[in-house]
Parts: structure tokens; sequence; C-alpha cells
């Protein structure tokens, strides 16, 4: 049995959004960025966007009130029942109680933590090539340093925690997009 109750961990950089979106149109889940929500609501120009962008700007964490909110209202949507991939949430450890809290409401639990593991000197040239394409404003060398440790600080121990747990499964996030993708659901394939 597949899982499909999933969180997608790795630092900035890593694929994650790519991989995320291949992997939901497999499984025929949905993936659910919390980066994604908070650049939409930034152009969008609502309220949460203005409250956020001054956060993702500088690469800084927005504060777990206003992303545990968002989460919990996407989770209440009808196309999360059959399963659900996660990328960028939860992001520290007080994100995973608040997720188990949300799930285990429903009955439900992460069934696998998949973590991309990459090269940090590889991933910071990977950014700021991306720069040069899509103009992200938290692209920029400083902020990327900053995502980098914010997420060796806050983000690594989700990973440790997913660990404890017996769920967790690094995948090496070097390589082609198609390999890596077929790495992932190779894993997703297995059963904890
Ligand atoms: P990346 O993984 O490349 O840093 P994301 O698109 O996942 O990019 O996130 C962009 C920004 O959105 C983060 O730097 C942070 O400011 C904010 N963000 C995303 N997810 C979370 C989260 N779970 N908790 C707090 N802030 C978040």
């Amino acid at each position: 049995m597949t899982r499909r109750r999933i969180v997608l961990l790795g630092p900035p950089g890593a694929g994650k959004g790519t991989q995320a979106s291949r992997i939901a149109e497999h499984l025929a889940i949905p993936a659910i960025s919390t980066g994604d929500l908070f650049r939409a609501n930034i152009s969008g120009g609502t309220e949460l966007g203005r409250t956020v962008q001054e956060y993702t700007s500088r690469g800084a964490l927005v504060p777990d009130s206003v992303t545990n909110a968002m989460v919990a209202d996407r989770l209440t949507h009808q196309d999360v029942t059959d399963g659900f991939l996660l990328d960028g949430y939860p992001r520290n450890v007080a994100q995973v109680e608040e997720l188990d809290t949300l799930l285990a409401a429903r009955g439900q639990d992460v069934q696998v933590a998949v973590e991309l593991t990459v090269d940090v000197d590889a991933v910071v040239a990977r950014l700021l090539q991306r720069a040069q394409v899509e103009g992200r404003e938290d692209d920029t060398e400083p902020v990327i340093r900053h995502r980098m440790d914010v997420y060796a600080e806050q983000t690594a121990p989700v990973a440790a925690v997913y660990a404890q747990r017996g769920l967790l499964v690094q995948v090496d996030g070097l390589g082609s997009v198609d390999e890596v993708t077929e790495r992932l659901l190779a894993v997703l394939d297995q059963d904890a």
C-alpha cells in the first residue's frame, strides 16, 4: 500500500516543489506548499499576504500562529480526504505538534516523512540561478544563506522527530529530475 499522507522535507533549493507536484500528480493527491500559498497571497494582495511578506522577504519563518491557521484551513478542504503531500510544512518542532493535533482530530497521522538530501553549495548555486529565471525576492545570496541557517536550526530537528518515530526516509536529491522522482516513488510504495 502506498503511503499517502506525506511530509516532504529538505533544504531550500533541494527541488521539493518540483518533486512535490510530480508525486502528487502520480498519486492523485494535492501538493500543499506553504511557500506557494504565501506567495499567492502576497501577489494577490490579501491581508494574509501583507502580514507574511515582511518575514518571507528576509527568509525568516512566518509566525506559527499564522502558518498553522492557514494549514488548518487548507486541511479542511475535501480534496485531502484521500491523502496529501505537505511541502514546506512542518518547518519547526512546534508545527510538527500542531500537525499531529490537526490530524489526530480526524483519526489520522503522518505516514511518512521524506527528506531530500543535497549538498549545500550545490543548492545555493541552484537558487542563485533560479533567481534569474523566477525573480523570487528571497533568492538573493544573503537571504538564501539565512534560509539555510533557519533550515539547519529549526527544520533539521523536524527530521529528527520523524526519525525517532521510524517515519523518516532520506532520498538523495542529486541527479536528474526523473531519477529523483523514481527514487521517491519507490520509497512511497514501501510499507513503513
Ligand atoms: P524554500 O524552501 O526554498 O525556502 P518555500 O517556498 O518553502 O521556500 O518558503 C518560502 C518562505 O515562506 C520561507 O522562507 C518562509 O518565510 C515562509 N514559509 C514557508 N513555509 C513556512 C512554514 N511552515 N512556517 C513558517 N514560514 C514558512
